[in-house]
């Protein structure tokens, strides 16, 4: 019997995106290409994700315009799941989600969080948006949500906001020292929230994204990260993928095998005693 049964939700939401929107037609394109008859459903530790008892989808949310009834009616989406004894697995949308989603998982033990990204999203505000999708995770912080955030693949940290993370104790690991993320990362403790933004990567490699910046991971190094996870996992999300800047769906494709690939951990990993059925 596997660890975890996770169930994917789509988020379609790019309104607190700074720069272009596109990100909310990301959902039905990843969930097109984790079905696409190109490649199969079995991941690399040998899961059928397929599978109901593995992977289950509950479609995509429809979402009001105001951002305020839209960060609620995430957050109920994921409480949702979650009573349900599912593991949300998340697929935004751009990386505003991520708060309301962590906010979903309602839990008494404040998260370990682990966020992969090309940038920290520490912004107070940005563009006058404090929940803009520069600035979710201040807002985790300042709520008292994450006992700890590490942070993955940073290679854009303007002064302002080394100071956030410096005043949190945020730690960070910048591109240019990934490989260092492995052993801190089979030290992180549960409950344990996985965010992928997929502009950590090199653009090259996912050229679907809004803000791509040179110098990036390779999909390979994401996957070790990921791999090296020892605790179990209470939800994840994988954002801003933008449909409209990609070719020839190949950053759909890069999110779809890390969709397998986190069923695989977190179904390994198993759940933590509180999610227990
Ligand atoms: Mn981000
Ligand atoms: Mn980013």
């Amino acid at each position: 019997m596997p660890g975890a049964t996770v169930v994917l939700l789509g988020v379609p939401w790019d309104a607190s995106s700074s720069f272009q929107r596109g990100s909310a037609g990301a959902p039905p394109r990843i969930r097109a290409a984790l079905h696409s008859p190109s490649s199969n459903t079995w991941n690399e530790r040998g899961d059928d994700v397929a599978a109901p008892d593995l992977l289950r989808d509950a479609g995509d949310l429809e979402l009001p315009d105001d951002p305020d009834a839209a960060r609620a009616a995430i957050e109920a989406a994921v409480r949702t799941q979650i009573e349900s004894g599912l593991v949300p697995l998340v697929l935004g949308g751009d990386h505003s989600i991520t708060y309301p989603v962590v906010r979903g998982l309602g839990r008494r033990d404040r998260l370990t969080i682990l966020h992969l990204d090309a940038h920290p999203d520490l912004y107070d505000e940005y563009d006058g948006d404090r929940y803009s999708h520069a600035c979710p995770f201040a807002r985790i912080l300042e709520a008292g949500l994450a006992a700890r955030l590490v942070q993955v693949g940073i290679r854009t940290l303007p002064p302002t906001l080394r100071a956030t993370a410096a005043k949190f104790g945020v730690e960070i690991v910048p591109a240019a020292r990934w490989r260092e993320a492995i052993p801190l990362v089979a030290g992180l403790g549960a409950p344990l929230y996985v965010s992928l933004d997929l502009d950590v990567l090199e653009p090259m490699l996912a050229p679907g994204v809004s803000h791509p910046e040179p110098g990036g991971l390779t999909i390979r190094d994401v996957l070790d990260v990921l791999f090296a996870i020892r605790a179990p996992i209470a939800g994840a999300d994988i954002v801003e993928y933008n449909p409209r800047n990609d070719v020839r769906d190949l950053t759909a494709r890069v999110a779809a095998k890390f969709v397998k690939e986190l069923v695989g951990v977190i179904v390994d990993r198993g759940t933590h005693p509180p999610f227990a059925r």
